[in-house]
C-alpha cells in the first residue's frame, strides 16, 4: 500500500461493518475508515429489535453507538447514503449522490433485504416487513391500535413476530408454508414442542399454507385469505419470508457472486483488495471445508475482527462455530454448528420430553459432533460449542452427549 495512511471503505454499518471499522482503527490508528450506510442509524441491536416489539426494551436499549463514538474511535460514517458502484480497477467506490471514495481496501458488509411478498395487497397499510428499527417502530404503532394480527412465515422473524403479537396481547395466527416451523432443521418432535410453546401462549397456527390475498378496509388490511380458501381476519399482518443478500454493488466488478459473495476462508474475495463478511459473505468455512452462509449477530461480530486483521495484512482464517440464541414463546432455542438446513448427509438423534417442552437434536458427520438444536433448557450449550470446535472424534460416546448440561457448567 502506499505511504499515506491506507484508505478503508466499509459499506455497511452492521455488526460486521461497524466492527471491522472499530478494530482496523484500534490495530492501525493511522488508518483513514470511512463507513457508509443508508439507513439512519449508527449500530444498533438488530437481536434487540423482538424485545422493542414486545415492549421489553426501550430504542435507546438497541441503539449501540452514537455519532460521537464514532468521532472518538476516529473514523468517518456516513449514514443516509447509498454505495452505489464500485470501480474495482481503479479503487473507487462511488455513492448515489456522486460522491467517489477511493480506497486501498473494501468491505462489503451490506448485509440482507427481507423479500417482499408478491401477493395482491402486500402494500396495504398494516402490512410490515420486520428488520429494521423503522421497521419494528412502525409495527409497534400499529400493534397499540389493534387487537389481532397474523404473522406469516415459518422461519426466525415469523416466529419472532407471532411471539411478539402474542406477547402484548393481540389475538394471532401463525401461518406457514411448512407441516411445522423450521421445518428443514426441526424433526416432527421439535416441531411438536414448538407447537405447544405457541400453543401456550394462545397463538393459532395453520401449517401446510399460505397466504394467497389480502383484503383491505378503507386502504388497511382486514383479512388474509390462504391458498387453501381459509379466510382470517386481522388488524395487521407481519411477514419473514425469506432473505436476499445485498450483492447488486459487486455487479460489474468481477467478484464472484453466488447465494452471497463468495469468499476464501479469510474473507477475501476473487479480486483483489475487496472483502466481505456478516450476513452477505459466502465465506471457505473450514469447519465443513465448504462455502457457507450465516445469518447470525455473534458469526457478524467475529468476521468483523477477523476481516479487520486481514484487511491489515493478516491471514487469518474465520473458524468460528455459528450459534443461534433466542427467546421463543417464553421458551429458549438455541442453534449451533452445522444442521440439516446448511448440510446434506447428517446423522441426527433426539431426546425430547412434551410435558416440559425441551428438546435436543444432535448432528453428527463422519463420527464427528458438528451441530446441534435445543430448545427449553440450554445448559451444556457451551461445552456442545467446545466439542464441535475441536472435531475430535466420538468413537462411539453419543447418547452420553444428551447428559451435558445435566450437572451445572
Ligand atoms: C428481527 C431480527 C431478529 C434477529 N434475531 C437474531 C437472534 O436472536 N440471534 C442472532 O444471532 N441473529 C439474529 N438476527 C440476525 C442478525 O441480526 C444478523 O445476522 C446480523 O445483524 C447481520 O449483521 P451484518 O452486519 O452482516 O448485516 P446488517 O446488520 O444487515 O447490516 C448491513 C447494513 O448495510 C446497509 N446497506 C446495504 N446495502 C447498502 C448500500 N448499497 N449502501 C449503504 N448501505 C447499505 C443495510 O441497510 C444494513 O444496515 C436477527 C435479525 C432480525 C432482522
Amino acid at each position: 500500500m502506499a505511504d499515506r495512511p491506507a484508505r478503508f471503505v466499509i459499506v455497511g454499518n452492521g455488526a460486521a461493518g461497524t466492527t471491522a471499522a472499530e478494530n482496523i482503527r484500534k490495530l492501525e490508528p493511522a488508518a483513514e475508515v470511512t463507513v457508509i450506510e443508508d439507513e439512519p442509524y449508527p449500530l444498533y441491536n438488530r437481536v434487540a429489535l423482538p424485545p422493542l416489539l414486545k415492549g421489553r426494551v426501550q430504542e435507546r436499549n438497541v441503539i449501540m453507538r452514537k455519532p460521537e463514538d464514532h468521532l472518538a474511535k476516529g473514523f468517518t460514517l456516513l449514514l443516509n447514503t447509498v454505495a452505489s458502484k464500485i470501480d474495482a480497477e481503479d479503487q473507487i467506490l462511488y455513492t448515489q449522490d456522486g460522491a467517489a471514495f477511493p480506497y486501498d481496501a473494501l468491505l462489503v458488509a451490506t448485509g440482507g433485504r427481507t423479500r417482499k411478498l408478491a401477493i395482491p395487497g402486500a402494500d396495504l397499510r398494516g402490512v410490515y416487513l420486520f428488520q429494521t428499527l423503522d421497521e419494528t417502530k412502525a409495527i409497534v404503532e400499529r400493534i397499540l391500535e389493534s387487537k389481532r394480527a397474523v404473522a406469516l412465515g415459518g422461519s426466525y422473524i415469523g416466529y419472532e413476530l407471532a411471539d411478539g403479537f402474542a406477547e402484548r396481547g393481540l389475538q394471532t395466527t401463525w401461518i406457514m408454508r411448512g407441516p411445522r416451523f423450521l421445518w428443514r432443521l426441526l424433526d416432527e418432535a421439535g416441531g411438536e414442542v414448538v407447537h405447544l410453546l405457541a400453543q401456550d401462549m394462545g397463538v393459532d397456527i395453520i401449517y401446510d399454507d399460505f397466504a394467497a390475498e389480502l383484503s383491505s378496509n378503507n386502504g388497511a388490511v382486514d383479512s388474509v385469505t390462504t391458498l387453501g380458501g381459509r379466510h382470517v381476519e386481522t388488524d395487521m399482518v407481519g411477514y419473514g419470508i425469506g432473505n436476499d443478500l445485498n450483492v447488486k454493488i459487486l455487479e460489474g466488478t468481477g467478484v464472484e457472486i453466488n447465494t452471497g459473495v463468495v469468499t476464501d476462508a479469510c474473507l477475501r474475495t476473487n479480486i483483489s483488495n475487496i472483502y466481505a463478511a456478516g450476513d452477505v459473505a459466502e465465506f471457505f468455512d473450514v469447519v465443513i471445508s465448504r462455502h457457507n452462509v450465516m445469518g447470525t449477530w455473534d458469526n457478524s461480530i467475529s468476521q468483523g475482527r477477523v476481516v479487520a486483521r486481514n484487511m491489515l495484512g493478516a491471514n487469518d482464517p474465520y473458524d468460528e462455530v455459528p450459534t443461534y440464541v433466542t427467546t421463543m414463546f417464553g421458551s429458549r432455542l438455541s442453534v449451533l454448528g452445522i444442521t440439516p438446513d446448511v448440510m446434506g448427509g447428517l446423522e441426527g438423534r433426539s431426546r425430547v420430553d412434551l410435558d416440559t417442552r425441551h428438546y435436543k437434536k444432535l448432528f453428527f458427520y463422519e463420527d464427528r459432533l458438528v451441530g446441534a438444536v435445543i430448545i427449553g433448557e440450554l445448559r451444556g450449550r457451551r461445552k456442545l460449542v467446545q466439542l464441535i470446535r475441536g472435531r475430535e472424534p466420538l468413537q462411539g460416546a453419543r447418547e452420553e452427549l444428551f447428559d451435558i448440561g445435566a450437572a451445572a457448567e
